[in-house]
């Protein structure tokens, strides 16, 4: 299946939607702040991070990376935001 999941979403960077696409983790290096995404169809790819919201960006100055979902529960969550989303 492929999105977009609800009217008006908007597509991520490779063109895929939320859940095929997830935040995989975040992190900074030299001053500059990534996110790196997990595409069902495209695999792993890294964006720089333009605006980090207040608390990211004070967890990743702390610890330089932020891990938002772990390899072992990507299928799980993509799963269960999947049936989330095509319920509203
Ligand atoms: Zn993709």
């Amino acid at each position: 299946m492929e999105g977009p999941y609800y009217e008006g979403q908007r597509p991520q960077e490779c063109g895929h939607y939320f859940p095929d696409v997830l935040r995989f983790l975040d992190i900074k290096r030299e001053k500059v702040y990534y996110r790196v995404l997990d595409c069902f169809h495209c695999g792993r790819y890294t964006i720089e991070l333009l605006d980090p919201s207040k608390e990211l960006k004070a967890r990743l100055d702390r610890n330089g990376v932020d891990i938002a979902v772990l390899v072992r529960d990507i299928p799980e969550v993509r799963k269960r935001e999947l049936a989330r989303l095509l319920q509203l």
